[in-house]
């Protein structure tokens, strides 16, 4: 899910006609002042950060004075609140409470539809609010089509005591508050605490709404970079990799860095799940013996090659991880060697320099792990193949074997790439070219025999697409590099496929 932070919740919430509290959302001490001035004192400055509990870790404070807006604001920018760098502030005029109430709407997966849920209990997690007080708590399901009525949400709040003007007040929140859910695809919203002021308001004195994943890209309004449930803002690699699987549909590629700053040595490894359950137990595997990871990442649901390949690079881009590990389901169904293929290009154009073990557990394994063997001259590390037979827990034992071994100095094949082209063809994320030259010289042309898609035809001595730009560009060349590969194992190095990472290269 795609977290909004409180001030972008708030702003949306204000359109459908909720009450905020007056205030705008900062980046500089100064600016703080400013808005200070603007909605008069006192105020609140609040960290923009995507933590619960932000109060206790002084991510919440309050200033009487413009001397203290500017002095707390410059304490809070750029400073960390749990582990988040606050890059912006809320400051907003400080309420006078006289009573807290929650009201959430979030997507019941087991129910399969919206609940609304209601507490005249504000202030801590909603968790809390109904394991302490459970009479304070009601909620109703939502018939999405239909929506909601105002005498249900009346009679909601009629079950907790709610009546007379207060509910007057309250019941267009909470429809408003589904309509913002609505409209927006939220897969929760939240106001919490709702406030009552002592002179009756009842405003919304914080927000937070996820967006669902697959609706974001409906909502370009919003502005979210990752469509994903992030703890904290995505690191640069993080947006390279998202970029990588928003613009290629075929599998899925997920990528998420635990750990950002390690020095070599401390045993950190770069981790490449295939497969949700595999993904788990491979990475219990590894902890087990001791590593910490770099990242988490999967490529799964059959993704081509060119996805692998891509995950490869951005996982070595970690520049001092000790080891590479990749290991998921051991009996899958998508043909392993095109992991094998998106691995070995990356590890060959990269020069992998760290000991890696790679498990392609499943169909085609063999193949596979061949492969992998057959490349092991175009990188100076060791890298041990593996398959369905060997469990993750023999396969991490491997890594953690490999890691202590010193460095081998070995003689290291390059990919000779063509430095010019004569001719290409546009795939769907990248382009295969062909120097006429060197293809005029080679004997065997087993590029065209590798492609098992039959897209490739001899023209002239010269291998040419067999199909339309337009085909191969619409994914008729399902990037499986395996032409490329055969060219650099037997042809005369006429071929390249190049595949662009974004904001990497
Ligand atoms: S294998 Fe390479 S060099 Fe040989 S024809 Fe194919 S692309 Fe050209
Ligand atoms: S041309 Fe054929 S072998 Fe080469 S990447 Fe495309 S589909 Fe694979």
């Amino acid at each position: 899910m795609a977290r909004l932070f409180e001030f972008q919740g708030k702003a949306l919430i204000a359109e459908a006609g909720i009450k905020v509290p007056h205030g705008d959302v900062v980046e500089t001490p100064e600016a703080a002042v400013e808005v200070a001035k603007r909605i008069g004192l006192p105020v609140v400055l609040k960290a923009q950060v995507w933590v619960t509990g932000r109060a206790s870790a002084g991510g919440i404070d309050f200033a009487e004075t413009l001397d203290e807006v500017e002095g707390k604001a410059a304490s809070m920018l750029g400073h960390q609140v749990k582990g988040q760098t606050v890059e912006k502030l809320l400051v907003e005029e400080r309420l006078s409470i006289a009573r807290e109430l929650f009201v959430g709407i979030t997507i019941d997966d087991r129910r399969k539809r919206p609940v609304v849920m209601f507490s005249t209990r504000g202030g801590t997690g909603i968790e809390e609010i109904a394991s302490r007080w459970p009479q304070a708590v009601v909620h109703m399901d939502i018939d999405p089509r239909r929506g909601i009525y105002d005498f249900e949400v009346r009679e909601l709040a009629r079950r907790v005591g709610i009546r007379g003007e207060l509910q007057k007040r309250i019941v267009p929140a909470i429809r408003r508050l589904w309509a913002t859910a609505r409209r927006y695809e939220a897969r929760n919203a939240e106001i919490n605490p709702l406030v009552v002021t002592e002179s009756g308001d009842v405003v919304a004195a914080d927000c937070r709404i996820t967006i669902d994943d697959y609706a974001v890209f409906r909502h370009p309004e919003l502005g979210i970079e990752i469509a994903r449930e992030f703890d904290r803002p995505a690191t640069e690699l993080e947006r390279i990799a998202y970029r990588v699987e928003a613009n290629d549909y075929r599998g899925t590629f997920y990528f998420f860095q635990m750990l950002r700053k390690f020095k070599k040595g401390e045993g950190v490894i770069g981790f490449h799940g295939a497969g949700g359950g595999g993904s788990m137990m491979s990475m219990d595997a590894v902890l087990k013996k001791g590593f910490k990871l770099a990242n988490f990442c999967d490529t799964s649901g059959n993704p081509p090659a060119s996805k692998v390949y891509r995950a490869a690079r951005i996982i070595l881009a970690q520049k001092n991880i000790d080891g590479y590990f990749a290991s998921g389901s051991g009996v899958a169904s998508q043909e392993q060697f095109n992991s094998a293929r998106g691995l070995i290009k990356a590890f060959a154009e990269e020069g992998l320099s760290v000991p890696a073990v790679i498990r392609l557990g499943g169909n085609a394994e063999e193949i596979a792990i061949a492969l992998l063997k057959q490349f092991s001259d175009y990188w100076p590390a060791q890298l041990e193949a593996y398959g369905r037979d060997d469990t993750p827990e023999f396969c991490a034992d491997r890594l953690s074997v490999l890691v202590m071994l010193p460095a081998r100095a070995k003689q290291v094949k390059r990919f000779d790439y063509p430095r010019e082209f004569s001719h290409s063809f546009k795939t769907m994320t990248g382009w295969v070219r062909f120097d006429a030259e060197r293809c005029l010289r080679c004997e065997g042309k087993p590029c065209i025999k590798a492609c098992d898609y039959g897209i490739l035809e001899l023209s002239d001595g010269v291998p040419r697409l067999a199909i339309t730009e337009a085909d191969a560009a619409k994914g008729r060349c399902v990037e499986c590099l395996a032409c490329e590969l055969e060219c650099h194992l037997q042809g005369a190095g006429g071929l390249k496929i190049e595949l662009p990472i974004e904001g990497l290269d």
